[in-house]
């Protein structure tokens, strides 16, 4: 098969004081997402998507959560980890297609560095690397400022 598509999704609370990190960039918020690693929620559901397009299960399966070895760790280091697993495989890279829902700040003027350092991690070009943001329009969790979600989409062509 010479493509393969993939799926993620990723959920993180929200805590007070805690460093927010979203597509690898340091965003200023009173608040940070809760987590083992850096919590960036957006990094995690695009490391999910690749794994997912070769079925090989999912970000918490290949770092675990209770290993002191990814305890706040850079995600983009995850990033590049699961990007080898795809290379060692025959795969690389097509277009990542992402979306962060998040009530609060605003997200755009950080969007074009997400992508940058997204790319950068991936081993791609900026053009292949898509991130969007959305409000909930104050609905749900994320629209209560109680979490953040992101989803992605990749597609994979054999090498
Ligand atoms: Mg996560």
């Amino acid at each position: 098969m010479d493509f393969r598509i993939g799926h993620g999704y990723d959920v993180h609370a929200l805590g007070e004081g805690l460093r927010l990190v979203l597509g690898g960039v340091e965003i200023p918020h009173e608040k940070g997402c809760i987590a083992h690693s850096d919590g960036d929620v957006l990094v995690h559901a695009i490391c999910d998507a690749l794994l997912g397009a070769l079925a090989l299960g999912d970000i918490g399966k290949h770092f675990p959560d209770t290993s002191a070895e990814f305890k706040g760790i850079d995600s983009l280091i995850l990033l590049r980890r699961v990007v080898a697993l795809i290379e060692e495989r025959g795969y690389k890279v097509g277009n990542v297609d992402s979306t962060i829902a998040m009530q609060r700040p605003k997200l755009r003027p950080h969007i074009d560095l997400m992508r940058e350092r997204i790319a950068n991690a991936a081993g791609v070009a900026v053009e292949q690397v898509s991130v969007k943001a959305t409000t909930t329009e104050h609905l749900g969790f994320e629209g209560e400022e109680k979490g953040v979600s992101a989803t992605a989409v990749v597609l994979l062509v054999k090498s």
